[in-house]
């Protein structure tokens, strides 16, 4: 399997909006788009996604994980940047239609297809900077993906970055672009500073999120995160994570918390970063003020190991789905 995210399910959905309405969603072969260099994506980055997976079980069918949760959540970026919103069951059956026509193409779990729907203003116009892009192309790419863990869970090192945000607080739960673009200066300058994986931003010292993942603290009888607002993205794999947590027992903590109380918790609590790719990835360094600080041993702990399981055993049909968070595909 090649890297994550580099290798392309043969087939994508697409549909265009102009004139008020959207054409009808098609199947069509994986191509380049035609775009015209006026595009309102390429010079005011109108343009949000989403990320989850569709695996195939043992009876050849597709199942995908959350799909109508990530609906809701594209149809909240689209309209957060003044895009034309899909209708929820456009969207879903687009999705569908492209777990379906690549169904074959997806290996047996731990491996999966990763589903990336994308939505991009498409308005010939550069005068358009504070005008909402009144065309859009509308597509659901697939990618199959690997093990994450197939080289073994790492734990990751993070620069705990107690001043600058990640983005802005009215885009924060957004997924849109510009938001990586914001975050990878800060992350690409902390890997060649520090040798860290990621960092985990804290303006004004409020934990809040890695660029790409949500962050969780974790005991044997506490799950502690961030409780939702507009500055961090709601992620999936968090909520997931935490109904989970509650109904095999673990307190769920959802309030702010500060770098100060992360330091001093993860003498013994786990930490770990949450995201669809890779669940939940543990934890191991901290550092703060040019100092490195060890998650507990350093080393992914055991709750992590348990939550992710059960998890994964719903995805991948080993358990059943008592939340409805499955959608076959035949
Ligand atoms: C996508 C994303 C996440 C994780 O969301 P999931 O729904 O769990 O995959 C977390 N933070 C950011 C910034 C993201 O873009």
């Amino acid at each position: 399997m090649k890297l994550f995210g580099t290798e392309f399910g043969g087939h994508i959905a697409i549909a265009q909006y102009a004139d008020g309405a959207w054409t009808a969603p098609s199947i069509e072969p994986l191509a380049p788009l035609p775009m015209h260099p006026a595009a309102h994506v390429f010079h005011y980055a109108s343009t949000c996604f989403e990320g989850f997976k569709a695996y195939r079980w043992k009876d050849g069918k597709g199942r995908i994980f959350r799909l109508h949760d990530h609906v809701a959540r594209m149809r909240k970026s689209a309209a957060s940047l003044c895009l034309p919103v899909p209708g929820a069951d456009m969207l879903a059956n687009m999705v569908i239609g492209a777990v379906h026509a690549n169904l074959d193409a997806i290996p047996e779990p731990p491996a999966s297809l990763y589903l990336r729907p994308t939505l991009i203003g498409t308005l010939e116009n550069i005068g358009a900077a504070a005008a909402p892009s009144t065309k859009a192309t509308l597509f659901v790419l697939t990618s199959p993906v690997g093990d994450y863990f197939a080289g073994g869970a790492a734990a990751l090192k993070l620069l705990v970055e107690d001043q600058k945000a990640r983005t802005t607080e009215q885009l924060g739960s957004t997924k849109t672009g510009g938001n990586y673009a914001a975050a990878l200066g800060p992350t690409i300058a902390a890997k060649e500073k520090y040798g860290v994986d990621q960092v985990l931003f804290c303006p004004d010292g409020d934990v809040q999120e890695t660029g790409a993942a949500n962050f969780l603290l974790i005991s044997d009888d506490e799950i502690l995160t961030k409780s939702l607002d507009t500055t961090f993205l709601h992620g999936m794999t968090r909520d997931s994570i935490l109904k989970l947590g509650a109904e095999m027992g673990y307190r769920i903590s959802e309030r702010p918390f500060t770098v100060d109380e992360l330091l001093e918790k993860v003498a013994t609590y786990e930490a770990c970063l949450s995201g669809t790719a890779a669940t939940l990835s543990p934890v191991g360094t901290l550092v703060y003020k040019g100092e490195e600080i060890r998650v507990r041993d350093g080393q992914p702990g055991p709750n992590r190991k348990k939550l992710q399981t059960a998890l994964q055993n719903i995805q991948y049909g080993l358990e059943p789905d008592t939340h409805g968070w499955l959608t076959e595909v035949a």
